[in-house]
């Protein structure tokens, strides 16, 4: 079995480079308790994040999809002092527990949970004024198009743009797929690849998460 393979080696690189987080650990179990699914990123992809926010020294990270608050509090965590991660989620059950969650990573002034259909509150972003560095692209796939277009409104120049679960088990080259979440994903690899704003690459992944990638984007 590959994925036998790949979760040993996400354990091999885990036990040597990710030490144990009691934090972290209680965040998923506390997810685990409000039956909420395991669809966040793993231990190292969580910390491949946070490194990432730290190399740029970004202050303002837009998020959509918060889920339970797993990555929130990497982003956090990795933020100066007066960097802030703003992160949107639809279901209120989720974001309750992802309030939870980040009170007791002790990352509270640092994320600010917004509920609501991400469609309805990125104008609202806008409207206010905010713009940001980092963007963590990981809620509904079919609405990534548009999710880019609001990036591109909301990017501070040098911006990232990370958008993830694009490879969806190999399933992204299907052309034909009739699900919506390879075409929204298609449809957004086909707007990186037309925009002269950006510069993006993709990162396959295989670990305890099965076979997915990550997509990163920089704003010119
Ligand atoms: N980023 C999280 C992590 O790694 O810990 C995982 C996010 S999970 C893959 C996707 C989340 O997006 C779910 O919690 C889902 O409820 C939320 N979501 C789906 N559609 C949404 C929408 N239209 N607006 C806002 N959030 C949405």
């Amino acid at each position: 079995e590959r994925s036998e393979v790949w979760n040993k080696v996400d354990e091999y690189f885990g036990n040597k480079l990710l030490p144990s987080d009691s934090t972290l650990e209680q965040v998923l179990l506390k997810n685990k308790e409000a039956d909420i699914p395991e669809i966040d990123v793993s231990p190292a992809q969580g910390k491949f994040l946070y490194l990432l926010t730290k190399i740029k020294a970004i202050k303002n990270v837009l998020e959509i999809g918060t889920l339970g608050g797993y990555s929130s509090i990497w982003f956090a965590r990795a933020l100066p002092e007066h960097g802030k991660v703003y992160t949107l989620e639809i279901d209120p059950d989720f974001a309750k527990v992802a309030k939870e969650n980040i009170r007791n990573a002790q990352c509270e002034h640092k994320v600010e949970v917004l509920v609501g259909e991400a469609l309805d509150t990125l104008p609202k972003l806008k409207a206010d004024g905010l713009l940001f560095d980092l963007f963590f692209i990981d809620a509904d796939k079919q609405n990534n198009p548009q999710y880019l277009k609001w990036a591109l409104e909301l990017a501070n120049p040098g911006a990232l743009i990370i958008a993830d679960n694009v490879v969806r088990d190999g399933l992204v080259v299907d052309v034909e797929s009739t699900d919506e979440r390879v075409q929204g994903v298609r449809e957004f690899v086909d707007l990186l690849e037309n925009n002269p704003r950006l510069e993006s690459t993709a990162i396959q992944t295989v670990g305890s998460k099965g076979y997915d990638g990550f997509i990163m984007s920089v704003v010119k």
